[in-house]
């Protein structure tokens, strides 16, 4: 009872400073939680708009976002704003779309330039809120189409009601008062640790509880080993208070919606492109386990569950995300989106910095890393490729030896087989074959890209401002981007496979990157016994999978038949791995990073790695750098302060 008077009291003084703050003639009509910010709802937002220093004073005292919003009542017809929107953009900024939100007063445009919208120093958008009383929301529509971006979008505005009430919700807990000091910051470890799989890192002070990352193993079947440990009686699924997810492959977010289905109703923190990214790979999850007659431990409703408590976050910015807990995401290099954690306990007490995957090198895709942070106490990195032989060679060595391969398996006539996680290495390696192809150092033949990885390119054309300089540079400005070029093929029906195994010596990208189902299956099966053909590995096979076993060289493989029965297949094609491609740092990269991060931290727990390379790592690093590493079991809880 006391804590509900005391809630009230908060949020009494807070409104009452910024009524005092606030011109009169604005009009504020109510102050609301909005998730991790307030929204101050005015009759005359335009005023709060012209007056920006206002609020940018507020926020400096109070420390929490503020957004503005228009009283419902000063709202001028949807069909009228739409009109008089249409007049004050300019028809180069090719509007695709234009949707109302009545919960928050957003009128939501989207378009192919939203630079043009925008206007500079937001002039366009200062006109719109005066003349319509909206506020405007501008989102980039993709140059390639894609199904997630678009049902997502529409998904969140006919669902906004529930959307408006998640996020009070979220809100009055964000701000709820602190019942204790800070401190007994503790670590408890769920999956991730001594292996590559089921990432899940607890984190509970003494009044909150924040998960990191909530993903499946691909390299088991086993429910104990498969999915994170929530048997552990430090985790409580009624008291977490957010769940922070750095990147959206499924070791990382596969079992978010999971959580959902047992009834957390809470935030679910990460960069808008992972938003999407996930929300793709989560239900080809659930796809493909129905196909093989698995029955997944959530539905699609768990999904969209997800969807809706999700608080999309730009790389930079502070947020609450509890009452002693603020968050920034920075970049990680690793995945369109993915992101590394930094997390600010209590007001100055704690810092951790949560990698989930990184590269610390540019790629043609991204930017390396970030190594900036304001403090850091605590590093969580992960290690995937920090054995000592782990020496991943340099970006022009690989890019040559896969044009290599390719052309010779081409000359013999052959076919190429790339097998490749949907996200990332695909973008990759389509920019490589573009590039080699066009400058004629690579035979031209057919590209193939399967379903998958052309909705998750389409997904990162919508991101551009995500991606490193020059890909970004060639999506905005020129008029064929490079994911369009005429080389790719894309197959969006089975029914076009069969004409692609038996035509013309060809190359295929199709997922799952690790021969664990997906369409690649069905050219590998077709392909494997003959000798001309190639299959590359450009991606991390975890023990375990299929795509392990084939990459060591294995002789005959049993796989399903068409009729459901297990047959042995003999693998005679080369099978070629090519490390350069890697989405990750590998030994040289990791020891680089952790020694150039700044400030120094004091401690570093060293996760997301076989248990051999973690020990041998943890122990190198400790010498090195003399900094006190450790090397966590599954189930294991620290103090970190
Ligand atoms: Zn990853």
């Amino acid at each position: 009872m006391a804590r509900t008077q005391d809630k009230d009291k908060d949020k009494i003084e807070i409104s009452q400073y910024i009524l005092h703050k606030v011109p009169r003639e604005a009009e504020v009509t109510r102050i609301e939680y909005e998730g991790p910010m307030l929204a101050v709802y005015t009759k005359r937002p335009e005023i709060l708009v012209d007056q920006s220093s206002v609020v940018a004073e507020i926020v400096g005292v109070i420390r929490k976002r503020i957004v503005i919003r228009p009283d419902p009542s000063v709202r001028i017809p949807e069909v009228e704003a739409e009109k008089i929107t249409r007049e004050l953009i300019a028809p180069e900024a090719e509007i695709t779309d234009i949707n109302f939100d009545p919960s928050l007063g957003e009128i939501i445009i989207e378009t192919k330039k939203p630079g043009l919208v925008i206007g500079r120093n937001g002039a366009v958008l200062q006109e719109i809120i005066k003349k319509t009383k909206w506020r405007p929301h501008v989102l980039r529509s993709p140059p390639i189409k894609s199904k997630i971006v678009t049902h997502m979008r529409h998904y969140l505005h006919s669902e906004s009601k529930e959307r408006e009430r998640i996020l009070r919700t979220v809100g009055e807990r964000i701000f709820r008062p602190k019942t204790y000091d800070v401190g007994d910051i503790r670590l408890t470890v769920l999956g991730g640790a001594q292996e590559v799989g089921r990432s899940c890192f607890l984190l509970k002070t003494r009044e909150s509880s924040v998960l990191l990352d909530c993903g499946i193993h691909p390299g088991s079947n086993r429910p104990f080993e498969s999915f994170p440990r929530f048997d552990s009686p430090e985790f409580q699924i009624d008291s977490l208070d957010a769940v922070v997810i750095s990147h959206a492959h499924l070791d990382h977010c596969g079992l978010v919606p999971f959580l959902y289905k047992y009834g957390y109703d809470g935030p679910v923190y990460c960069s808008a492109p992972t938003s999407n990214l996930m929300t793709m790979l989560q239900l080809d999850y659930l796809d493909v386990a129905n196909k093989q007659g698995v029955s997944p431990l959530y539905d699609q409703k768990d999904v969209r569950e997800c969807v809706l408590h999700t608080i999309p976050l730009r790389f930079g910015v502070v947020t609450d995300i509890a009452p002693d807990i603020r968050l920034t995401l920075h970049n990680s290099g690793h995945i369109l989106g993915g992101a590394m954690v930094h997390l600010h306990i209590g007001e100055g007490l704690h810092n951790i910095v949560y990698t989930g995957d990184y590269k610390f090198g540019r790629t043609m895709l991204l930017e390396a890393a970030a190594t900036e942070f304001p403090r850091i106490e605590t590093v969580i990195t992960e290690s995937t490729y920090s054995g000592p032989d782990d020496v991943v060679p340099s970006r022009v060595e690989a890019e040559e030896a896969i044009t290599k391969v390719i052309n010779q398996t081409l000359e013999r006539k052959g076919k190429v087989l790339i097998p490749v996680p949907a996200v990332g290495r695909a973008q990759e390696i389509m920019l490589v074959i573009d590039g080699y192809m066009k400058r004629g150092m690579m035979k031209e033949a057919p590209v193939f890209i399967e379903g998958m990885i052309s909705e998750a390119t389409a997904i990162h054309t919508a991101y551009p401002e995500y991606l490193g300089r020059e890909v970004r540079h060639s999506i905005l400005h020129e008029e064929v981007n490079p994911f369009q070029s005429d080389y790719f093929t894309i197959v969006d029906h089975p029914r076009q496979r069969s004409s692609i195994m038996e035509g013309e010596p060809c190359i295929v990208l199709a997922t799952s990157g690790m021969l664990e189902g997906g369409p690649v299956i069905e050219y590998f099966k077709n392909w494997a016994s003959d000798e001309r053909n190639s299959i590359v590995f450009v991606s991390y096979q975890i023990e375990g999978t299929m795509g392990r076993r084939v990459q060591k060289g294995i002789g005959e493989v049993t796989m399903m038949d068409n009729e459901g029965k297990m047959v042995a297949l003999s693998v005679k094609m080369g099978v070629s791995t090519i490390e350069g491609f890697s989405g990750h740092s590998d030994r040289r990269q990791l020891v680089n990073y952790l020694t150039h991060l700044s400030p120094k931290p004091e401690r570093i727990f060293v996760v997301h790695g076989e248990k051999q390379k973690t020990i041998n790592f943890a122990g190198f690093l400790d010498n090195k750098a003399g900094i006190n590493t450790v090397v966590p079991a599954p189930l294991e809880t620290f103090r970190l302060l």
